[in-house]
């Protein structure tokens, strides 16, 4: 059961990325920019969101969405200062975050972190080109001294996947939390790739301790946030873990808590990709 609900959801994306209908639909993609505080910005497109930092220093992104998105991209990032980034940081190996690493590596140049199991993964996959993968790998964490700002790049284990890192901004007071947030959406958590919900929660709870009310959150998915909206996230988690977790521990089959569903309020953070039957099936697998 574990395996066939992440291997699904990982194909998923591999074949959204590589069809020529795919192909098609990132045509219609458009790439947008905010600014997000001071020098910090956000790129919008499909996939994962895409962390700027663009001052005098030059260009520094955190992931970099899919391949056929990567001009469009440098196009956004050229408005900010350079289509050149000299840093990526990949916040995990997805492909909705990984898949322009080889386009801003071999064509111009960017040097890309990671932590050393998003290399390990990435180099694994057969269909990944040698030139898409991290050039730095760290364990724990590095800090880098960027556009008059300091980057801490966080490693966190065992959650979304086991090789997540967030960067936190400590002057412009932002964090880029990669999936470890999908905002108002139920999380994906890549069980057969190190993920784990009680990992989840715990990376999730030693973020919100780091961050004030005013740090701004970049999240993996949706709209710019704060730690309110962080915090109900959490609670979200918590309690369909809970009650999914009392179900299995009755004896109900997946198929039966599936069928009597999660308690109304949550219903909004039903999702195209994270539905509540697909929410319901990692919670349960992972109870
Ligand atoms: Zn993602
Ligand atoms: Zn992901």
């Amino acid at each position: 059961m574990k395996r066939i609900v992440s291997y699904t959801f990982a194909t998923l994306f591999l074949i959204v990325a590589s069809s020529a209908q795919a192909q098609s639909r990132f045509d219609n993609v458009e790439v947008t920019a905010e600014q997000v505080n001071g020098n910090v910005h956000m790129l919008t497109g499909f996939g994962g969101n895409i962390g700027v930092s663009a001052g005098d220093d030059g260009i520094l992104i955190i992931d970099d969405q899919f391949a056929p998105l990567a001009e469009k991209i440098a196009a956004q990032l050229d408005k900010l200062g350079s289509d050149a980034p000299k840093y990526v940081i990949n916040t995990h190996y997805h492909g909705d975050h990984t898949g322009s690493n080889a386009f801003f590596h071999s064509h111009k140049g960017a040097t890309v972190f990671a932590h050393s199991n998003v290399r390990v993964r990435l180099a694994n996959d057969e269909e990944i080109e040698p030139e898409a993968l991290p050039t730095v790998t760290y364990e724990d964490g590095i800090k880098l001294y960027f556009n008059d700002d300091v980057l801490h790049v966080i490693h966190l284990p065992t959650g979304h996947t086991d090789g997540d890192s967030v960067v936190w901004f400590e002057k412009a007071d932002v964090l880029h939390t990669g999936d470890l947030f999908f905002n108002g959406m139920f999380p994906y958590i890549d069980l057969g790739a190190g993920g784990s919900v009680e990992g989840y929660m715990d990376s999730v709870r030693i973020l919100l301790d780091k961050i004030s009310d005013e740090t701004l959150i970049i999240p993996g998915h949706g709209k710019v946030s704060n730690k309110a909206e962080y915090a109900a996230f959490l609670a979200m988690i918590e309690e369909t873990f809970a009650f999914v977790k009392a179900k299995k521990a009755e004896g109900m089959s997946v198929e039966d808590v599936v069928k009597s569903g999660l308690d109304e309020k949550w219903g909004t953070w039903n999702w195209n990709f994270i539905t509540t039957e697909r929410w319901i099936n990692t919670l349960y697998t992972d109870a």
